[in-house]
């Protein structure tokens, strides 16, 4: 039974930036990882950002087209690193709710379950607000669900975020520069629709449209792709302070090697 989840920096990383990236819909994406210990432990190191088929809120759903891509990029990371890696859960996003997975939640996680006992669900409730600081929060739980008869309860699973080893590192900067581009897309076709359902030729409606898709691709810049520049321009200068730093050491520990060589 499954007792324990490791999620990497990383990947808590790009499900954060994705779920803030919309405050009106849920949003959701496939997690890649390993299974150990005969399936009580599960350690995930990757995700798969999923397009929004349908944007309506409260409601996501992920296709067998989605779910058999995602197996082929994990198939392809497998290879890459060498080492069993393959699609370990879900995780979606709770804008403005309770973290806690709906029924719905309950149901798709218990779909999953059949087809792979230690499969995971994640949810990140986004936009809320500390009670006592006032402050705004983030709430992370992970999931399964328990089936009694008809009803469906869920049962945590402890998760612990842990420091990413390497090889995976630049696969997810990857995944997280990616963002902003999935979002692009998924206006342009939501706009794409719009023009092509409207059948009058009517300047206002098209003048409306465009203006609709012009700020919503605005309001990516601005809420998404500018800030996580500013961090990843953050992220490089502290690297570049921790390079020097472990240059330094290094230099130190050689000129100790080569003194000890000599005494010896
Ligand atoms: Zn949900």
């Amino acid at each position: 039974m499954l007792n324990k989840v490791l999620l990497s920096t990383d990947v808590t990383l790009v499900c954060v930036q994705h779920a803030l990236s919309t405050e009106k819909e849920e949003i959701m994406g496939l997690l890649i990882g390993e299974v150990h210990e005969n399936g009580s432990l599960v350690s995930i190191v990757s995700s798969v950002i999923l397009r929004r088929l349908d944007k309506k809120p409260d409601r996501v759903e992920i296709s067998e087209e989605q779910l058999v891509q995602a197996t082929l990029r994990a198939e392809e990371l497998a290879a890459e690193v060498g080492r069993p890696l393959r699609v370990v859960g879900w995780y979606h996003s709770h804008p403005h709710i309770t973290v806690w997975p709906s029924h719905v939640d309950l149901a798709t996680q218990s779909m999953y379950q059949r087809m792979d006992a230690s499969f995971v669900g994640i949810i990140f409730a986004a936009f809320l607000t500390d009670q006592s600081t006032k402050a705004p929060s983030i709430q992370i739980t992970c999931f399964q669900s328990v089936t009694d008869g008809s009803t469906q309860s869920r049962r945590e699973i402890e998760m612990e975020v842990v420091n990413n080893n390497d090889s995976l590192m630049t696969n997810n900067f990857e995944i997280l520069t990616q963002l902003p581009a999935i979002l692009k897309e998924e206006e342009d076709e939501a706009y794409q629709n719009e023009v092509g359902h409207s059948e009058t030729d009517d300047i206002i409606i098209k003048q409306h449209n465009a203006a609709v898709r012009t700020i919503a691709i605005g309001h990516i810049v601005e809420k998404m792709s500018r800030p996580m520049l500013e961090a990843l321009v953050a992220r490089n200068a502290l690297n570049a302070v921790r390079l020097k730093a472990l240059k330094k050491q290094h230099q130190e520990l050689m000129s100790r090697l080569e003194n000890m060589s000599c005494n010896v």
